[in-house]
This record gives C-alpha cells, structure tokens and sequence, in this order.
C-alpha cells in the first residue's frame, strides 16, 4: 500500500466507526497549533474533558461546605470511591464487593503482599515474569527481603526462550508445575509493559491455584484494555493504577481487587486503618477494628477524592460506552497498524520488527534495527507522540476512545519519511 492508499483506508474506516466521536470526549494535545497523534495511552491517557468539572465540583463543595463536604455534600466524600466500585468491577470481570479504590499501584500490592505473601517452611518463593515492571521487581526482591529471605533463591523469574520475543504459556505452566509447593505466590503483569504480550491468565491462575499457591495480578496495562474475568478465574488479588487505559490522572488513585472468599476471614493478617472500618462504626472512634464485609476492608485512610474525582468521570465514560464496543474497535485499529508497520518493514532495508504477540491489546512493540533512537525523535518533531525503551523499542498503542485510523495512517507517513530522512 502506498501513504495515499493508507490514507483513504483510513477514512473509511473512521467513517464506519461507531465510536468515532468518543474523540471529541477528550482533550487532544497540540503540537504546533495542530493535533497530535497520540500514541502513548499506555503510559499517561488523556483527559476527559469531564474530569475538569468533577474537580471542580470537589474544589466548590470544599471552599462553601469546609469539613461538612464529608457528610452533606450531595456527593460525600466519607463515601465517595464507593462510586467507582461498580464501573470498575465491570470492566474487570469482578464483583462491586471485591473491588475498592485506594493508594497507587505499588503500595497496593505491598499491602496486598501482606495478605497473600504468607511465606512458611519450604513454601516461601515468589514466582513472576523475567525482567518485570522495575517496580514490581523493586517490590517482590524487597518483600521477600523483608521475609528474611534472598531474592536469588526465593525469587523465580520465568524467562522467554532464546531468540524468542514472547512467554510461552507451556513455559510458564511447567514453572509454576516443577517449584510447585515450594510456591507461596504467583504475581505476574498480566499485560506486559515491554512486549505488550497479554499472558494466559485464566490457565497461569488455575494452575497456581492447583499447586497451592497464592495468585495476583497486577493490571497496570490490562485495565481499562484487554477483557478480563477475575472472579470466574478465581484470581486471589489484584491491583491497577488507573492513569494508563483509565485515564483517571497522572499519579491518580489504584485499585484493588480481593477475591470474595477472602472477605471475611479472621485468618488472614493485613495492615489495617480506620477507613477499612464498618462504615456504621467508622466514626465512633472505637478501639477494635470491625472489617467491612468486602474489598474495601483493606484500605486504611481516608479517601483522596481529588484523585479520586477525575478517576470517577472517566469511568463514566467506560461505563456508558461499554468494554464490548471498545475492544471490537481496538482489534481493528491494531490490526491496520500491523499491516502498516509490516508493510513499511518490508520496504525498508533496515529491520523492523513487531514484538507483541497475537495475544495482545492495544499496544504493539516494534523493534527498530538502527536509528531508532532518530526515528523516534523525528516523529515528535511530526506531533507524532510515541514511546521509547532501549534498546531500539518503540511501543504505539491506539486506544479505541480516542484514537482514530487517521492516527494511525498519519503514523505511517511519518515513520516512512522518517526512516528516509535518518538514513540519509
Ligand atoms: C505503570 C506500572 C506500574 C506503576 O506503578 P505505580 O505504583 O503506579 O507508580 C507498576 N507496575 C506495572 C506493571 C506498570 O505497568
């Protein structure tokens, strides 16, 4: 195809999307007066243009109400992120009970750690993905510190084959089959950042769960991207930022999923505070703790509502358009900038290769056999905004709420003149 050909392709197909003016619900950057393309979703989404009058609303009730907000406002904050309970279990497949929102994502995990990472006799390691999210690498290696153990022995780091791109789920099953009881927890990204691979999560759980492990999922890069059915998978926890898919807000607040049999059990330790409380008892100041009966037993303070308000507008969003709608226009959008990316790999000398697998969201990673470093730069320089990790890996991901195939064909040109320009 020729940049003319992706371009009119592009046209119909914008034409013929139903979601096309889901655009118009965002705020679209501008690079030199004009629109961006932007490709980077994955990393920071943009803002609703709601999500500025949900603060505001916050920041009105504050300046008129002061500490009465908490209980009068028509939206009280002692009780606020219960609304975000609902749109959130719906878009990943859990019950309202067994989702709250709290922290960020890395705190959520730890404390999360502390009820899931119960380490005891020959069952004290951790198994997870090679080369994960640093944070999470930063995470696991100190909690298994924590325990008095050393990352080298207790922490298993299941890796691709050699020359291989992607996780095998066969690799990853024998893993999880041969450390067997040896195993006290399983906690994988369930999209991968680098190779935007989406892992087995439904076979990884059963199998975790067989050989007596605890199973948890961080969601960084699958809320809000990929289907996800936690509850009929029998996921024991999980946890989310909300500032990549779910647009919520640079640092914005995560949230967590806690399968429902934990809900009530005495059994299992956690860190407590008075915001996971009785909500009857919460403000009698009492000197026992008395769990709510469902995820939210697991926060501690009181809620950051102006965190939590942009977060609110953008679930919304997801709410009235519906998870189904965005992921059948997310395969489209991932499939024509496939076939671009392969198409301008085959015209160009240099190698361009697609990491993602077939398992995947909205994110595809190319690996740029030289330049890649200008390529990616020159495309700034179009108002073509895309993401870079060395070495030579660019990451595009379309995502289907404001996205357009105009996007993507721009992207083309761009990444042709591009490729011309730097090997000259
Ligand atoms: C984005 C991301 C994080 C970020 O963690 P924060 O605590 O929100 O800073 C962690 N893990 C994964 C896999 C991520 O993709």
């Amino acid at each position: 195809m020729s940049t003319k050909t992706w371009l009119s392709q592009a046209a119909i197909f914008d034409q013929n999307d139903p979601l096309k003016s889901c655009r118009d619900l965002f705020h679209i950057p501008l690079h030199q007066g004009e629109e961006v393309a932007y490709f980077t979703g994955n990393s920071l989404g943009l803002q609703p243009k709601t999500a500025r009058g949900y603060v505001e609303k916050v920041m009105k009730d504050w300046e008129r109400m002061g500490v009465e907000g908490h209980f009068y406002s028509d939206e009280p904050w002692w009780e606020y992120h219960e609304r975000l309970a609902a749109p959130l279990a719906g878009i990943v497949g859990a019950k309202t009970s067994e989702v709250s929102v709290m922290n960020t994502l890395t705190v959520n995990l730890h404390f999360l750690m502390v009820s899931f990472y119960r380490p005891q006799g020959k069952r004290f390691k951790i198994l997870c993905e090679e080369k994960a999210f640093p944070s999470d690498q930063y995470m696991l290696q100190s909690q298994l510190r924590f325990h008095g153990y050393d990352p080298k022995e207790a922490l298993i780091e299941v890796p691709k084959r050699a020359g291989e791109d992607f996780w095998r789920e066969a690799d990853i099953l024998e893993a999880i089959e041969t450390h067997g009881e040896t195993l006290a927890l399983v906690l994988m990204g369930g999209l991968n950042y680098y190779n935007g691979q989406v892992l087995p999560m439904a076979s990884i759980t059963a199998k975790a769960k067989e050989i007596g492990a605890f199973v948890g999922w961080d969601l960084a890069h699958a809320a809000g991207n990929i289907p996800l059915d936690l509850h009929k998978w029998g996921v024991d926890f999980a946890s989310w930022c909300s500032y990549k898919y779910l647009n919520s807000g640079p640092g914005n607040a995560a949230a967590i999923y806690v399968h429902e049999q934990y809900h009530n059990r005495t059994d299992l330790p956690r860190f407590e505070g008075w915001w996971g409380t009785d909500k009857g008892l919460r403000f009698k100041m009492q000197d026992s703790f008395v769990p709510m009966k469902n995820a939210d037993a697991w926060q501690l303070s009181n809620a950051s509502i102006l965190s939590m308000a942009p977060f609110l507008a953008s679930l919304e969003i997801f709410q009235s358009i519906g998870m189904n709608a965005l992921w059948k226009k997310q395969q489209k959008l991932v499939v024509f900038l496939e076939q671009v990316i392969q198409e301008i790999g085959n015209q160009s000398s240099m190698e361009i290769r697609i990491l993602t697998p077939k398992q995947r969201g909205s994110q595809l990673s190319v690996y740029f056999g030289s330049q890649g470093r200008e390529i990616f730069n020159a495309l700034m320089s179009k108002g073509i905004v895309t993401d870079w990790r060395e070495p030579n890996v660019m990451r595009f991901a379309p995502v289907p709420l404001y996205n357009s195939f105009g996007d993507i064909a721009r992207l083309a040109t761009g990444l042709e003149e591009a490729i011309k320009e730097t090997s000259n």
